[in-house]
């Protein structure tokens, strides 16, 4: 039996795989005008067999399904990492402009001077806020902007006749991206082991000539801030390399400290974490990559460039090349540029403030009752692990639990350094009230672990399914309708 959101109970064999022969969604008038016949090759054999259904049955499918889906317009949404957050309306509105959302990626430069002055502002503010001092838009995704950084850093190598630098050291705190990138730009990588943060110890004793880069993400993806960048950043330069930064926990950062500042060579940016812009099921994103000045000529292009009063696109001159057809997700950069103006910079900083005090008023109400692998200070998010949890109770079965608490689950078993890793972020939008909630619902359930594992075993319980096969899902994904026998 499966009860509705308005407590009806539905017929769970009319929910997805459902068709009525002969029902139609539409009625048209009879043919008053000679049929056209369509030419051979454009005509099928048979009918393909789509559901068939009225106008309102179709409604009310999608709007179920909708309402099946949890997204952070509907709850706390806690996944760490990913800074799934505050995605402003107006920013909807800004996009859906005539003008922004109908100019056509071919339109002529002197034709476009609105979105490529919008392009040109955007890398200019970009540019200020991570002290890089040129920044290219065009890549589509956090990893596609990794992927530009490293083909710039593979180029400026080369440039100087460094063929032998073929070695990327990655910590073993990175996100997956990161070593994916590096062996796809042609590097070896090399994993390196931190102790939460990165020392100049474990660096030092792996920066040979053959290093390209040194591959960070700061903060990691602990939460931790890496305290010895710094000198970390003097000694790869110092022995020929250069230093990425993936940017993804930028929102820890904005206002405080810039990564160009700090002796980092090319960061990429995730405007739709950092710069609050929707991201679910994949995209769409945009990774632009910000340079050191010597890097510049690499980037991807082209680029938007000024010229006096007027705006176009153009080089750069040693340009790795284009990464994507036209000039990458434009709706998403509309969008980051309307954030970013609509906080300015004082509001910018105070987001980055508020992320890094919920962060850590998730960590103090926590910190007791569940395990915390390391005592640094956290900033914009926080690690759990499941370690102290009686009864064989697993960090799985505390997301599952958090489910019937009617919470999405935070990122779990990630970053693979530590056992059985929850993280939490909750972004600087949270009220108070709603991280006591949460917290309490954490509370509660390192409670029943103890008295009640069951609960935790058996959960979630007040979901339409109950425990997936996950990796079936992965695997074997059934992603189209099929008719009912
Ligand atoms: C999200 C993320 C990435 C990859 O960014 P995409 O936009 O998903 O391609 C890389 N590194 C870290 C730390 C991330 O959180």
């Amino acid at each position: 039996m499966i009860v509705g959101t308005s407590g009806l109970v539905l017929n769970e064999k009319l929910l997805f795989e459902h068709s009525d022969a002969g029902r139609k969604g539409y009625s048209l008038p009879a043919l008053d005008v000679p049929a056209a016949t369509l030419p051979d090759g454009l005509c099928r054999e048979e009918i393909a067999g789509f559901p068939e259904l009225s106008e309102v049955d179709v409604v009310r499918h999608f709007t179920r399904l909708s309402t099946w889906n949890y997204g952070v317009d509907s709850g706390f949404y806690p996944l760490g990492s990913c800074t799934m957050k505050y995605n402003p309306k107006v920013n909807e509105v800004a996009c859906r402009l005539p003008g922004l959302a109908d100019v056509h990626p071919a339109t002529p430069d002197h034709l476009a001077q609105g979105a490529l002055t919008l392009m040109y502002q955007l890398q200019e503010m970009l540019a200020e806020i991570s002290g890089f001092p040129a920044v290219s838009v065009q890549p589509a995704a956090g990893a596609h902007g990794e992927l530009a950084g490293m083909l710039a850093i593979r180029a400026w190598h080369e440039a100087r006749g460094n063929a032998r630098r073929t070695k990327v050291l990655i910590p073993d705190t990175a996100h997956g991206t990161n070593p994916a990138t590096a062996a796809l730009a042609g590097f070896d990588v090399v994993p390196i082991a931190s102790q939460g943060v990165l020392t100049l110890e474990e660096v030092a004793a792996h920066m040979t000539d053959e290093v390209a880069a040194l591959m960070v993400t700061n903060p990691n993806t602990l939460g931790l801030f890496e305290t010895n960048i710094e000198a970390i950043c003097a000694l790869v330069h110092e022995r020929g390399g250069l230093v990425y930064c993936d940017g993804a926990n930028l929102n820890a950062l904005l206002g405080i400290a810039r990564p160009g500042d700090l002796g980092i060579d090319v960061m990429h940016f995730n405007l739709h974490k950092t710069f609050a812009t929707p991201h679910g099921g994949g995209g769409p994103g945009s990774g632009p990559v910000g340079v050191r000045a010597d890097l510049a000529p690499f980037l991807p292009g082209p680029l938007a460039v000024r010229d006096g009063d007027s705006y176009r696109f153009a080089g750069p001159p040693g340009s790795v090349g284009r990464l994507l057809a036209f000039h990458g997700n434009f709706g998403i950069m509309v969008r980051a540029f309307a954030y970013i103006r609509s906080m300015g910079a004082q509001g910018l900083r105070h987001a980055t403030e508020m992320a890094v005090l919920n962060a850590n008023y998730v960590r103090a109400r926590l910190e007791g009752s569940y395990h915390l692998p390391y005592a640094t200070r956290s900033l914009h998010e926080v690690v759990f692990s499941d370690r102290d949890l009686p009864n064989d109770c697993h960090t799985l079965d505390v997301a599952k639990r958090l489910i019937d608490y009617g919470y999405h689950p935070p990122t779990i078993y990630f970053p693979l350094v530590v056992k059985g890793a929850i993280m939490i972020e909750p972004t600087e939008t949270e009220s108070q009230e709603t991280l006591d909630e949460f917290c309490d619902a954490m509370l509660a359930i390192a409670g029943e672990a103890g008295a009640d594992p069951e609960l935790l075993k058996n959960a979630p319980v007040r979901t339409r399914t109950r425990r997936l096969d996950e990796t079936g899902a992965a695997r074997q994904p059934r992603l189209k309708w099929e008719r009912p026998c």
